[in-house]
């Protein structure tokens, strides 16, 4: 316990504060030591055609089977992998999961069907990017046409040459362009104008705040028919009860995601789910 004295309660403080840098400075060696470990493992969460009720593809999200603190969420290990530099590494390892995935199911799927990868937004400041996403789909023997990529609104707030670059080649590469948590960034909308994006998927903020709110019904009206206007599809995130889902149904959104339909599940569990082949040999 701490002294009384003066100089006690120094010690006892600096004695604290090197505890945490410790577990700090373990957690990111377990983080780094995570990737040759292969301790991360791909959850999909399906996308549900509002119309019909069917599975028209999923978006892939990380987790972390840490071998002493169990199953790790993306939150609280993203920013610290980004720190790192980490993150693209990570994105690149999910993707290579869902290819292999993807390279089995194929046969099976309808063209309508788009997996998603979120990539960190960081990754745009990298000159390799497209090159290190080629090359992932290579390796595995995967084509774009069920591939979509998400990326967040602040990505697109600072035009410049080499970001319309990128985008454009991923765009000409095949893969469907997404526009991930669509409502939280920013206020002017030009760049909606700019980019070839194909979907925009309507942050849960929003969702939630539908049943209670009529400004948000509103919002979530408006962004549905500017969506169309653009000729972008609307996919609503974070859909968790029926009232929310009739309502987005009225205003004709064709793709919705949330605990209502499917919490993120492992890609093998999603595979048997869906009757689609899975893969014996890892
Ligand atoms: P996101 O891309 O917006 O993903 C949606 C998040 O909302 C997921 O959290 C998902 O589990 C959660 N969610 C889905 N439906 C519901 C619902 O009905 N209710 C509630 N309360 N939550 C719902 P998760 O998996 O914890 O991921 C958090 C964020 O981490 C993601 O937000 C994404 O930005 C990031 N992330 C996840 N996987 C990756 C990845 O492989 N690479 C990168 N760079 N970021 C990732
Ligand atoms: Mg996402
Ligand atoms: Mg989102
Ligand atoms: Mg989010």
């Amino acid at each position: 316990a701490a002294k009384s004295s003066q100089r006690g309660s120094i010690r006892f403080y600096s004695h604290d504060l090197t505890a945490r840098a410790r577990e700090r400075m373990e957690f990111r060696n377990s983080l780094r030591a995570a990737m040759t470990n292969k301790e991360f493992c791909v959850y999909l969460q399906p996308k549900i055609r509002l119309s019909d009720g069917k599975m028209m593809g999923a978006e892939a999200l990380v987790r972390w089977q840490h071998p002493t603190r169990g199953l790790i969420t993306p939150d609280h290990f993203i920013p610290v992998a980004e720190e790192l530099g980490l993150i693209s590494a990570i994105d690149m390892q999910v993707l290579s999961i869902l290819c292999r995935y993807l390279e089995v199911w194929q046969p099976h799927l309808v063209p309508e069907q788009r997996f998603a990868v979120n990539l960190s937004a960081l990754q745009f400041n990298h000159e390799d990017l497209v090159q290190t996403i080629s090359d992932t789909l290579q390796q595995n023997r995967c084509g774009t046409e069920h591939l979509e990529l998400e990326i967040t609104e602040g990505v697109l707030l600072v035009h410049c040459e080499h970001l319309a670059n990128k985008i454009l080649q991923l765009k000409q590469m095949g893969f469907t362009l997404a526009l991930d948590d669509f409502g939280t960034g920013y206020s002017s909308l030009n760049y909606l104008s700019r980019y070839p994006i194909d979907v925009l998927k309507i942050d849960r903020s929003f969702i939630t705040d539908m049943n209670t709110s009529r400004s948000s019904q509103v919002l979530v009206k408006t962004i549905v028919s500017m969506a169309r206007n653009l000729n972008m599809k609307v996919v609503a995130e974070g859909v968790e009860d029926e009232q929310q889902s009739a309502l987005l149904q009225s205003y004709d959104v064709e793709l919705a995601q949330g605990y209502l339909f499917s919490k993120p599940i492992p890609i093998e569990q999603f595979a048997q789910c869906y009757n689609l082949p899975e893969i014996i040999n890892d």
